[in-house]
């Protein structure tokens, strides 16, 4: 299983050094030829909901495709090795995994969450876990301080996203957990690594219990299947997951583990290519008189680079911007590109920009959108595997056609 490596150089100046034999597990791990009677080399999708036992109970390891699937075993067998984790389980989308997760608490327990989170996520807990007698509280975890006096006898769990959707907030996984254990051994903490993927950023290692992700994003990687996926290495969680992926059943297909575990193979690739192109775009656009603010943590402009430099092995395509002028200005930006789709989504391999006000976080109240500085001229993109050069021209006329005279 692959573990940190300290001789291997880093892969992007001062980041820390990429995880020993990632791109070697993400190819093998869980795929071995050998557990199949065919000796396939690229594990068969297994549709079959049944399998015939020897004997009443006596099984070949799998019963009835929910509680476990062949194809489902070598997407998880992988995915655990990437985040360096013992276990993984699979979801049928982030959210059923969100969900999954917080089912291992009882009504009446306590939950904190990062106030800066994917939409659907303060959706669930605004309205649905709140709703059905979950005690939820958001809290900007950036400020250790505040983590601390957000934290109650009764809290179970802490939530973190890292970095930030859509303004890039950089949290301090191991401080954070830290902090959690040492107020109670009894909260859970969850980082949302999404935005990371494994290649970038190892959450367990830093001192979390649960690393989950939207694979719908950067994991899957190719924008054609929707996907949750769970890594834990502690037992006992394991075994409350495992069961309540069965319990609850929100899982995927065997066709869509398929796909998912097909994306990993090159996941190590995209997720270079997409911060070398990720990084000459904000470069650019750091430069260009028509942008106000870029944020994006692989710039040294960034308030927490640092901290970004040292809990990750680098950043992923995601930027956020603002743009000169007022929602018009931001509108016809948007209307204009051409290369970029204006949609939904993320970390696939083609280019994507929206606007998180309108369009993603919509379901957030104002007045935090607001506090969160999602104003009516952020942009958000997800700088894909197109050519550099093709990337920047298309801003560059989009930004042209929203500011005329320049
Ligand atoms: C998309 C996303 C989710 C939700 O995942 P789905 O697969 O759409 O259910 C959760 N967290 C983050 C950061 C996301 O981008």
């Amino acid at each position: 299983m692959a573990s940190r490596s300290s001789e291997k150089s880093a892969a992007f100046t001062g980041f820390i050094p990429e995880f020993r034999s990632f791109a070697t597990d993400a190819i093998h791990v869980g795929q071995e030829p050998e557990q199949w009677s065919s000796m396939a080399v690229v594990p068969p999708i297994s549709l079959s909901t049944t399998f015939k036992q020897y004997g009443p109970g006596k099984h070949a390891g799998f019963e009835y495709s929910r509680s476990g699937n062949p194809t489902r075993n070598c997407l998880e067998k992988a995915v655990a090795a990437l985040d360096g984790a013992k276990y993984c389980v699979a979801l049928a989308s982030g959210l059923a995994a969100t969900l999954t997760i917080t089912h291992m608490l009882k009504s009446g327990d306590g939950i904190v969450c990062m106030n800066d989170v994917y939409g659907g996520t303060n959706r669930y807990f605004r309205r649905v876990a709140a709703e059905i007698g979950y005690e939820v509280s958001f809290a900007d975890c950036t400020k250790l301080e505040v983590l601390k006096a957000a934290l109650k006898p009764n809290t179970k769990m802490l939530w973190i996203e890292t970095p930030t959707n859509p303004t890039m907030k950089v949290v301090d996984i191991q401080a954070c957990s830290d902090m959690a254990h040492e107020y109670s051994k009894d909260i859970i903490v969850v980082v949302d690594n999404t935005f990371m993927s494994s290649y970038f950023q190892r959450p367990l290692a830093l001192g979390a219990d649960i690393c989950m992700y939207s694979a719908t994003k950067y994991m899957n990687g190719h924008s054609d299947v929707v996907m949750g996926l769970i890594s834990v290495s502690r037992e006992d969680i394991y075994e409350q997951l495992k069961f309540l992926q069965n319990a609850l059943g929100a899982v995927p297909s065997p066709f869509d583990c398929y796909m998912c575990n097909r994306g990993l193979k090159t996941l190590h690739l995209r997720m270079k290519q997409h911060f070398k192109n990720a990084l000459s775009v904000a470069q650019f656009l750091e430069g260009d008189p028509r942008v106000d603010k870029v944020i994006f943590p692989g710039l040294p402009s960034h308030p927490q680079h640092e901290l970004m430099k040292k809990q990750c092995t680098g950043c992923p395509g995601m930027i956020t911007f603002y743009i000169k002028g007022k929602l018009e200005h931001a509108t016809a930006f948007l209307n204009n590109l051409k290369l970029f789709a204006l949609a939904e989504s993320l970390g696939g391999y083609e280019s994507l920009a929206e606007h998180p006000a309108i369009m993603t976080h919509a379901s957030v109240p104002e007045n935090e959108r607001m506090e969160l500085g999602i104003s009516d001229t952020l942009i958000r993109l997800s700088v894909g595997l197109e050519d550099e050069e093709d990337i920047i021209a298309d801003l560059d006329q989009a930004l042209s056609a929203a500011h005329p005279k320049k």
